[in-house]
């Protein structure tokens, strides 16, 4: 079968709504740690993908996981060691206020437990996020997925932030980077919010604001956020389901990087390293609150196959020392980053954290104008050559790469000599 037969059944059975990453879409058969391998047998250096958070196939994960499911696999309304020890074992990686776990599934499920969590516990319905934001599919989450504006359109309970640009900073058409702006705009959702009778449940965000474009974010931007709307009786909630587990190199969470601890954290894809699981840690109180209220079970979330798959992916993390690599080779990624901005015009700005960094790309530095077409040229083009990025920002004119963690300063330089050919040749 070919890749165009592959892609005529998919199209017929999926629809062509469903989204493929790339002109020419690719089939993948294998993976192994940052490699991937399609059905021709060409390898290809994953620089995008962050599910496979400690590498494609793992054989520690991989075992753990076929060691359980060979032994044993039911849900959470059975006494099982593994979710009780995975749930020790993860709110020890955070603050310790954030001491109770829920599993679920998928990211989307745990951002819709958390708004539940905040709405049902504050007892009001207003929640504020970023414009151009992603947090799920769901039909609450897809209400502040505004990257996707959602056709039914946003309730009455949903007020949008603009995000900040620190590239184009104040002089942004869609973005504000002066702290007293993005206040203002905070304090004004949360005024509208109490008019209209809805009140202030939460601010949901995604601590590295990935969709948004990762802007490099002032220190105390979200901390003073987080205050206004906790003095409207709102919540925090930071949504870690792509800085989450040390990617960002410096801290286990991107939360970490904003001086200010969240009253309910989300997690999901890098989790259980492919394996679906994701989660809500929570401050005992809110948890606590929320379970007496609410009967939360989940069939599939926290099973014993789950857990070891995730048990597995914290014990890769340790011995291997990853968010460490994260901090080491994400510097050195970034720096010949900037090198290749010096020699390119085309780069306008490159920023990042860790093993999550972004070059925006720009058809004149003056103006800034985003090279939106340039940009789909050279995720394209790096895919022809062998390595995998994608793009993301308002205007979609930014590089993102966010590689599996195992990524070296080898795997770094191919990136980045790849990239330079690939400008050299637009
Ligand atoms: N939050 C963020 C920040 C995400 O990037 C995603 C997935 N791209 C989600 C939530 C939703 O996760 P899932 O696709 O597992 O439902």
């Amino acid at each position: 079968m070919t890749t165009a037969e592959l892609l005529e059944r998919r199209f017929r059975v999926l629809g062509r709504g469903s989204p493929l990453f790339y002109d020419q879409p690719l089939h993948i058969v294998r993976g192994a740690g940052v490699w991937l391998y399609d059905a021709d047998g060409r390898r290809y250096l994953d620089a995008y993908n962050n599910v496979p958070h400690v590498g494609h196939c793992h054989p520690h994960v991989v075992e753990a996981i076929a060691r359980q499911a060979s032994v044993l696999n039911t849900h959470t309304r059975y006494l099982h060691e593994g979710i009780v020890l995975y749930a020790e074992r993860l709110t020890s990686w955070f603050d310790r206020e954030l001491s109770m776990a829920f599993l679920a599934c998928t990211g989307s499920e745990a951002n819709e437990i958390a708004l539940r969590m905040a709405t049902v516990c504050s007892g009001h319905r207003g929640i504020l996020c970023t414009k151009f934001a992603y947090h799920g599919n769901t039909t609450a989450v897809a209400q502040i997925s505004t990257v996707l504006p959602p056709p039914e359109g946003l309730g009455p309970h949903i007020r949008a932030i603009t995000a900040p640009d620190s590239y184009r900073g104040a002089r942004a058409a869609n973005g504000v980077l002066s702290p007293a702006a993005w206040l203002a705009e905070i304090e004004a959702a949360c005024a509208s919010l109490k008019e209209s009778g809805q009140g202030v449940a939460a601010i949901l965000i995604d601590t590295i604001l990935s969709s948004e474009g990762l802007p490099a974010i002032p220190a105390e931007f979200v901390a003073r956020a987080v205050a206004i709307v906790r003095a409207a009786g709102g919540v925090y909630i930071a949504d870690e389901v792509q800085p989450g587990f040390g990617r960002t190199g410096t801290h286990k969470w991107g939360y970490q990087r904003h001086g200010v601890v969240p009253d309910i954290v989300t997690l999901g894809k890098p989790m259980a390293n492919g394996h679906p699981v994701s989660g809500v840690i929570a401050r005992a109180e809110l948890a606590t609150e929320f379970a007496a209220k609410v009967m939360y079970f989940n069939t599939f979330g926290g099973n014993p196959v789950s857990c070891a798959a995730a048990n597995a992916v914290l014990d890769v993390l340790e011995r291997e020392r990853l968010q460490e690599n994260a901090r080491v080779v994400g510097e050195h990624a970034l720096a010949g980053l900037e090198r290749l901005m010096q020699k390119h015009e085309l780069i306008g700005d490159v920023r990042g954290h860790g093993l999550f960094f972004g070059a925006e790309l720009v058809t004149d530095r003056r103006s800034k104008t985003p090279a939106t077409a340039e940009t789909r040229r050279v995720v394209n083009a790096m895919r022809e050559r062998g390595v995998l990025i994608s793009r993301i920002g308002v205007h979609d004119n930014i590089l993102k790469i966010r590689p599996p963690m195992p990524f070296s300063n080898e795997n770094a330089d191919l990136l980045l000599a790849t990239l330079d050919d690939v400008l050299q040749a637009l």
